[in-house]
């Protein structure tokens, strides 16, 4: 998967939109402490579905949203499009949007989806919000620090196989609806009798 572009809008300290083109090879990002440097880092992860505030150095999720300054007010929302190129050379653009007291959505090319959909897309492409193919500040000692099972998850995700347990987990609970479903007709059969 190769990201291809990423648009931010009222995300952090990008309160105009700005779009960002990234071309094949190496890009690097240079830029004075404070500009905004790792907030692009975060919103990759956050357009990837991180659901957690604290990764994104928050206390709470609209804490990405333009909190404002002395000479601009806060904005309402927050939005980032990424644009990215699958392995099967099909062009992908997922759009996540919070706003404020109304929550998180996403799009993936037009279509409204759910936060899981859009995890299972990026965890097959062996990326996502917690791939180890993001590194923030602090994360090499984070990673050294691992415990077993913590290493071998961010192996697994590199792997590209995060994205079978959850859908274990899913058929896995659908399995047990089914059994109750099943029991209870059992019953209603032993009452026709
Ligand atoms: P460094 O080189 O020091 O790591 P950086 O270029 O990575 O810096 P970031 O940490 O990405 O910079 O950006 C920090 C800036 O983003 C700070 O000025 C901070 O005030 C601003 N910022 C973060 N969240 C918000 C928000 N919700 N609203 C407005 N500004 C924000």
């Amino acid at each position: 998967m190769r990201i291809r572009r990423l648009k931010l809008s009222g995300f952090k300290s990008f309160v105009e939109p700005a779009e960002l083109r990234i071309d094949p090879g190496l890009t690097g990002v240079v830029g004075p402490n404070g500009c905004g440097k790792s907030n692009l880092l975060e919103a990759i992860r956050w357009v990837m579905g991180e659901s957690s505030p604290k990764s994104m150095r928050g206390g709470g999720m609209e804490d990405v949203i333009f909190a404002g300054t002395a000479s601009r007010p806060p904005r309402a929302f927050a939005e980032v499009v990424i644009q990215v190129q699958t392995a099967d050379a099909e062009d992908l653009e997922v759009v996540r949007r919070i706003e404020r007291g109304a929550g998180s959505a996403y799009r993936v090319n037009g279509r409204d989806v759910r936060a899981k959909d859009v995890a299972l897309i990026f965890a097959d492409a062996a990326t996502g919000a917690h791939s180890p193919a993001l590194v923030s500040q602090g994360r090499i000692a984070a990673v050294i620090a691992a415990k077993p099972a913590e290493r071998r998850a961010m192996l697994e995700e590199a792997a590209g196989i995060a994205g079978l347990h959850v859908r274990r987990k899913d058929a896995e609970t659908k399995l047990r609806a089914t059994e109750a479903n099943l029991a209870r007709l059992d019953d209603l059969m032993a009452g026709l009798d």
